[in-house]
């Protein structure tokens, strides 16, 4: 199948969508090593039938992206947070951990080698990175594989919720994404598996996404999709997002966390958020590498629904926080040390 030109792409309308790029990243782990890698031109991966990945779920992943600047180079978001996570996830699904550098440099490869295909600045398009990592072999066995292989692929994308910073509604589900000690805070295949039906019943009910409660009790607010929840109270002083061990932690939560407080100069707060103290709330969001903040128009609760700011507006706090994150991001704004790495 012929590969996929920038000249093809159409970079004002972008979904999410697969892209045949020319370019993906592979390293395999085999006899207790990690192999240099390289990248390849071939998009298919070729593996056992027998492996552990196709059975068990054993494989996690990534999501980031690539950013055009104004003067036409193109920077990641805090990588390494990245590179970390991923390893967090390989310690719980008992797989090997890609070292931080190594991850860094070949992200820095992938973008670089599909450079062209990186949206132009002010578009609003990325190159979105999907790192991901599957256990493989012939070991049919409920046990760890002994062989891992290590992709990295990317392809250019648009805002992920459609109509982009425009708020959007949420229904709640009576499904569980993952456990309270399961593999919630690990960014692995199976929690999206566990997702599709709920998904597909918000979406089916007309909702941009189903919002997750607490999977001990139903009363605290979890996730929003595969997205972390923000709420900014009446007064407008204060940043609050749920903390509980089956959230996944989100770089982009804990960036606009952050900023919140050292930009914005609100006060910040992980606890508690109650399904049935929405009140407590002005604003509301969705933040995630794809979703970047899709604010939230309004929840809707055992036949109860709270409308935040507005349905149709976005609140002041949420559109600060979203032009002050996406700012840095493009590289129009001046961020925290470390945070953007240029791809040179
Ligand atoms: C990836 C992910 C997020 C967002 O994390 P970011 O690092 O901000 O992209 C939130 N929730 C779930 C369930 C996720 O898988």
């Amino acid at each position: 199948m012929a590969k996929v030109k920038a000249s093809d792409i159409d970079f004002d309308n972008l979904g999410f969508d697969y892209f045949d790029l020319p370019y993906r990243f592979q390293a395999t782990w085999k006899d207790g090593k990690w192999s240099e890698g390289e990248l390849t031109q071939d998009n298919e991966v070729h593996i056992n039938e027998g492996s552990t990945v196709l059975h068990y779920g054993q494989s996690d992943f990534e999501g980031m992206k690539a950013y055009r600047t104004k003067d036409g180079s193109v920077q990641l978001f805090r990588p390494d947070r990245n590179a970390a996570r991923m390893q967090n996830s390989c310690e719980r699904l008992l797989m090997p951990k890609f070292p931080t550098d190594k991850f860094v440099d070949a992200v820095k490869q992938v973008v670089k080698a599909n450079e062209d295909s990186v949206p132009p600045y002010g578009s609003g398009g990325t190159l979105y990175v999907r790192p991901i990592m599957m256990g493989v072999g012939g070991n049919i066995g409920v046990h760890p594989a002994d062989e891992y292989l290590f992709r990295i692929f990317a392809m250019p994308v648009g805002a992920y919720f459609k109509g982009g910073m425009t708020p959007t509604n949420f229904t709640t589900s009576e499904y569980d994404r993952a456990a309270h000690k399961g593999t919630g805070q690990s960014k692995v295949g199976g929690n999206y598996a566990a997702s599709l039906l709920p998904g597909d019943q918000a979406h089916k009910a007309g909702y941009s996404d189903c919002i997750y409660l607490d999977p001990v009790e139903h009363k605290k607010i979890e996730e929003v999709g595969s997205a972390n929840f923000f709420g900014i109270t009446k007064d407008g002083k204060k940043f609050v997002t749920p903390k509980s061990p089956s959230i996944l932690p989100s770089i982009t939560k804990y960036s606009l966390l952050y900023l919140a407080e050292h930009e914005l100069g609100l006060e910040v707060e992980e606890g508690d958020v109650y399904i049935d103290q929405l009140d407590r709330f002005s604003e509301a969001g969705a933040c995630g590498t794809a979703a970047v903040i899709s604010p939230v128009g309004a929840i809707e609760h055992n036949g109860n629904k709270h409308v935040f700011y507005s349905e149709t507006e976005v609140g002041p706090v949420t559109q600060k926080l979203y032009d002050t994150l996406t700012g840095i991001q493009f590289g129009d704004v001046k961020g925290p040390e470390g945070w953007v790495v240029k791809v040179d």
